[in-house]
């Protein structure tokens, strides 16, 4: 359906480390773009609207989604909170050419890989015991939030089969260089360089 710049999906059980990998890889590969989604779901200290997420009432959501085709590329319930990636946070974008990283869950990326052609990435914690300690180690969630997030850790993970790739985050300089090397490998696989732009050559 859409031309240009690749669509890179990333999923990840809550507290795996993803928002994390994602911020180390965006900060040191050029030419990606991160998709800002839309949800219901409170901000939590230190997130920024329109930059992590675009916070919005349950309202204003209903009224996005039912703006079909220009509305949601894929929306979900999350966890008990609504989650969407606009068609505006992707199309124009990858279109002029950059790479565009959704950070959706599996939810999501099944309907993105209905619509689109996506290079799909699964993140994985080492453990579920090591999943629980990070949840709670980042002091955002309530025990009542942490026991959905786990609960909902197992039977996301049953969806490993469905993506491309398997990373599991278990030490973070490793992951981080995973998720690059995939980035760059596709973008090879393109025929374009590791950096983004058009490969130069001359025979
Ligand atoms: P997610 O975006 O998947 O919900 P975060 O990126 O917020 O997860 O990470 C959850 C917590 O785990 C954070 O406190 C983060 O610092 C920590 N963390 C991330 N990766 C690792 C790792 N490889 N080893 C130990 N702690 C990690
Ligand atoms: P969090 O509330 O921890 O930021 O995110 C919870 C879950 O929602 C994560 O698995 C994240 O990938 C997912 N998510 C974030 N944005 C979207 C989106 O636009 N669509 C879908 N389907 N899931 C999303």
């Amino acid at each position: 359906m859409i031309a240009g710049g690749l669509l890179l999906v990333v999923s990840a059980p809550s507290g795996c480390g993803k928002t994390t990998i994602v911020k180390r890889v965006m900060d040191t590969l050029p030419g990606l773009v991160f998709s800002v989604s839309h949800t219901t779901r409170s901000p939590r200290p230190g997130e920024v609207d329109g930059v992590h997420y675009h916070f919005v009432d349950g309202q204003t959501f209903t009224a996005i989604r039912g703006r079909q085709p220009s509305g949601f590329l894929e929306w979900a319930e999350v966890h008990g909170n609504m989650y969407g990636t606009s068609v505006d946070a992707v199309v124009a974008k990858q279109q002029a050419g950059h790479d565009v990283l959704l950070d959706i869950d599996v939810q999501g990326a099944a309907q993105v890989r209905q619509r689109a052609n996506p290079v799909t990435i699964f993140i994985a914690p080492p453990s579920l015991a090591e999943l629980e300690r990070r949840l709670r180690g980042r002091g955002t969630e309530s025990d009542a939030t942490v026991a959905v997030r786990l609960h909902n850790a197992r039977k996301e993970m049953a969806c490993v089969a469905a993506y491309d790739y398997l990373v599991i985050n278990d030490r973070l300089v490793e992951a981080v260089e995973s998720l690059r090397s995939i980035i760059i490998a596709e973008r090879c696989r393109h025929r374009r360089a590791p950096d983004g732009q058009p490969a130069r050559w001359s025979v």
